[in-house]
This record gives structure tokens, C-alpha cells and sequence, in this order.
């Protein structure tokens, strides 16, 4: 996968993309990261990409010039198409099955935006997708480019070791994950449930099963609405809803 991400502020990125599975991913190369000053595609003297918004008010607004440049730079050196990102608190709300959808692309543009916001042609003329990553507003667009750029690039093959690893995270089967323990069986007391230690497969696993659907319950029951539920887990539900009566 080929990452660019147009930005004002590239220096933010260094500490993310030069870490952690972010990091490996570019040394494995299933990913290639490339961060894009779009204030040196401004083509006027002071190099300025913002300009005060028609119509007067507070703010500052990113100009259609330099953004259109530096996609269409990138675009002329492309093999695919790439989609073209923009993050922005007005978009669709980032999730799971986004990330998913993300990671089967060969080509993202992410557009970092700042100040008051973008020239609306960027968004109409020249952007795929606009994401937003939750209702609130940064300053920039450069820490939900990260978060997005985190949720796809994990879930490239041969990125996570173990790629069962991701397939039963929170979210992707629908349900929020079950718990986890590690060493020592006892903490202080805090001892970790029997059935983890059994070495019985099949009841860990309806355990598991079972926990994440409490646990859905309990914190996020809206998921339980938008997945359809096999008769086993319909069944644990039943169980775990009579258990917390
Ligand atoms: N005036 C804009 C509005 O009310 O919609 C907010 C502009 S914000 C200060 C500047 C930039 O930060 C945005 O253009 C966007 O790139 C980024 N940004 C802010 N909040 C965001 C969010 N929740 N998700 C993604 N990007 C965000």
C-alpha cells in the first residue's frame, strides 16, 4: 500500500510512522509512507495556501490551488487510483468496517486540513471520502489522519504477526472483545477465571464467546442491534442476560 499524506505540519508524523507496527509495516514494505508539504505546491511568491473566506466572518480557509496541485502531482506518478481522503469533522464517522474497507485500496491520499477549514471545492471536486474521527473538533487534520492510517495499515497482511490476532478485535466480529489475562493466576488475590487455565478448548472458547457478548451488552448495546447473531451465541445471550438479573 502507497500512503501520502498532504499536510502542513509533516513533522508531526515522525513520531507515529516511526514506531511501534506503523514502523515495521514500512520496513516489511507492506506499506510505503510519503509526507507531502502542500504549502510547496503554493504557486504565489510567499508560498501562502490560506486566504480570508469569502463573505467575511473568523478564520482562516485553505485555498483550492495548492491541494489541487499536490493530488494532481502524486496522481500523475500513480500506477492505481488512488482515494483521496479528507479529514474533516463533517465526515462520516470512522469505524471498523471503514478501516476494513481502507486496507484493501492500494493508494490513499489523506488531506490534513487546518485554520477554519477548506475551500468547499476541495471537497466536491477533488476528495473520495471524507472521515471524520469523532464529534469534536481539532486543530488540525493531522491526528485523525494518524488514528486512520493506524486502523487500516494493521491490517495489512503479514503486518500483525498473528493475523488471527485482529480478526477477533472489538468491533470486527461485531462485538466488543472478550477480556484477557496473563500471568500470575493470582494477583494480590485478583485470581484469573478457572476456565482460562482448564487447557478444555471448547469451554474457553464459549467463555470467550460469552464474555463478549456481556460485554457488548453492558457497554455498547447498540452493536447487538446491527449484527445477526447465530443460534449458539442467541443462546449465550439469553444465558448472560438471565446471569445479570
Ligand atoms: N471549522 C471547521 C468545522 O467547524 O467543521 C473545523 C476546522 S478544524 C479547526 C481544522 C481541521 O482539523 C479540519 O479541516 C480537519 O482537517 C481537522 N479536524 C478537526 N476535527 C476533526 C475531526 N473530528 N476529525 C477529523 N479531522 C478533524
Amino acid at each position: 500500500m502507497k500512503i501520502d499524506i498532504l499536510t502542513l505540519f509533516p513533522e508531526m508524523f515522525a513520531g507515529v510512522l516511526g514506531s511501534s507496527m506503523l514502523h515495521k509495516a514500512q520496513e516489511k514494505e507492506a506499506v510505503e509512507y510519503n509526507l507531502v508539504n502542500f504549502r510547496e505546491f503554493a504557486d504565489n511568491k510567499h508560498s501562502t495556501v490560506d486566504d480570508y473566506p469569502y463573505g467575511g466572518g473568523a478564520g482562516m480557509v485553505l485555498m483550492p490551488q495548492p491541494i489541487f496541485d499536490a493530488v494532481a502531482a502524486i496522481k500523475e506518478k500513480a500506477s492505481t487510483t488512488p482515494r483521496v481522503i479528507l479529514l474533516c469533522p463533517q465526515g462520516t464517522r470512522h469505524d471498523q468496517k471503514k478501516a476494513e474497507e481502507l486496507a484493501k485500496e492500494e493508494h490513499l491520499i489523506f488531506i490534513c486540513g487546518h485554520y477554519e477549514g477548506y475551500d468547499e471545492r476541495i471537497r466536491e471536486h477533488l476528495v473520495t471520502d471524507e472521515i471524520s474521527i469523532g464529534d469534536y473538533v481539532l486543530t488540525g487534520g493531522e491526528l485523525g489522519a494518524m488514528v486512520v492510517i493506524d486502523s487500516v495499515v494493521r491490517l495489512l497482511p503479514e503486518v500483525l504477526g498473528n493475523q488471527e490476532s485482529h480478526q477477533k478485535d472489538s468491533f470486527s466480529t461485531g462485538l466488543l472483545e472478550h477480556p484477557h489475562y496473563t500471568r500470575p493466576a493470582d494477583f494480590r488475590g485478583m485470581k484469573v477465571p478457572e476456565v482460562l487455565m482448564s487447557g478444555n478448548h471448547r469451554h474457553i472458547e464459549e467463555w470467550r464467546n460469552k464474555e463478549a457478548l456481556r460485554r457488548t451488552l453492558t457497554r455498547r448495546p447498540d452493536l447487538l442491534d446491527k449484527i445477526e447473531l447465530t443460534p449458539e451465541q442467541k443462546k449465550w445471550l439469553e444465558e448472560v442476560k438471565k446471569e445479570s438479573k
